[in-house]
């Protein structure tokens, strides 16, 4: 296990604290037969620059991070900047005219057509950062409530919007079952140790006929066929699980949802963000790839992406029976 400490040659600054170390099954069908997939370092600018590889299960195909550094020590990898835990200052956008137009047209306002047209429903946004979300849904009457593992951000929420959140992950001792109408997951379910107990949890704090949302990054994308190891939606080690559509559904289906289609959602900025990387971390390698930084180009190769179902970002919708 030489790679855990493989020293990069990024001119990373700092040295992590001591970091415990896992090796784990597959977090979906718990085989432990797997292939290596790819390395990658942690790419944040000024981190460690660990390396840690990401495999993927020989039984179900889901992809995950292994070895990987315990729940005790994932915190030093959120460093105090980590953007979605920063308070947003703007305010909640209007809606505008073209973000009522079919869900295939825009993407950038997907969450819309996954949730259910009426407010004053309950609403348990996990991994909800530092409330932009919760924001957007309480102005618009929802009965909203947080919950996050970053102390900071659950504070910040508390103080600025008002409303419940707590610090931890799911099942909850503080949560009541069937309390909540619909459960919300942006990007936050790829950070967890055990998804399927994550997503079990949350099947049991929803009300019959509850709804839950998910989106996640896909790593049966052309993006991460383009970007390899400098792909964005990576993010070792935070990321601990990559999903891919089948893998996806396949675990809803596990924690008891009855999960309907897993939509494309068109990300240039991301795609934009995997260019930047590609040319930060290994200059030349990319080519014509480096294109993909503009706005117009990137927002064509998402289209295309998202049309041929290989866009890399994910949206599932599932109900609780
Ligand atoms: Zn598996």
């Amino acid at each position: 296990m030489t790679y855990f400490a493989r020293a990069t040659s990024l001119g990373l600054e700092t040295t992590p604290a001591e970091v415990a170390w896992e090796e784990c099954v597959c977090p979906l069908c718990g085989s432990p037969k797997y292939a290596p997939l790819v390395e990658a370092p942690d790419r944040t600018p000024g981190s460690s620059g660990l390396w840690f590889m990401v495999v993927q299960c020989q039984s179900c195909s889901l992809c995950y991070t292994n070895p990987r550094p315990s729940k005790d020590g994932m915190a030093q990898f959120y460093r105090n900047e980590y953007p979605p835990h920063q308070p947003c200052a703007k305010k909640p956008k209007a809606i505008r005219w073209w973000r009522r137009l079919p869900f295939w047209l825009h993407g950038a306002e997907h969450y819309r057509k996954a949730l259910p047209p009426l407010g004053q429903l309950r609403l348990l946004d996990f991994g909800c950062g530092a409330g932009a979300f919760l924001a957007r849904m309480l102005s618009q009457g929802w009965r909203v409530t947080g919950i996050d593992a970053n102390e900071t951000a659950v504070d910040n929420v508390r103080e600025r919007l008002g409303v419940n959140a707590f610090v931890g992950s799911l099942p909850h001792p503080l949560l009541d079952d069937g309390s909540f109408d619909v459960v919300t997951m942006w990007q936050a379910l790829e950070h967890t140790h055990e998804p399927l107990r994550v997503l079990r949890g949350a099947w049991k704090l929803l009300a019959p006929g509850g709804l839950l949302i998910v989106t996640v990054p896909n790593i049966d994308s052309l993006a991460f066929r383009l970007f390899g190891s400098v792909w964005n939606g990576l993010d070792l080690p935070r990321h601990l699980v990559h999903f891919a559509p089948g893998t996806l559904r396949l675990m809803l289906h596990s924690a008891g949802f009855r999960p309907s289609r897993v939509r494309m959602v068109r990300r240039g900025g991301w795609l934009r963000a995997s260019a930047r990387l590609a040319q930060r971390c290994l200059p030349g390698m990319h080519g014509w790839r480096r294109w993909l930084q503009g706005k117009v180009f990137s927002s064509i190769a998402s289209w295309y992406a998202a049309c041929t179902r290989q866009a890399d970002c994910l949206l599932a919708t599932a109900t609780k029976p």
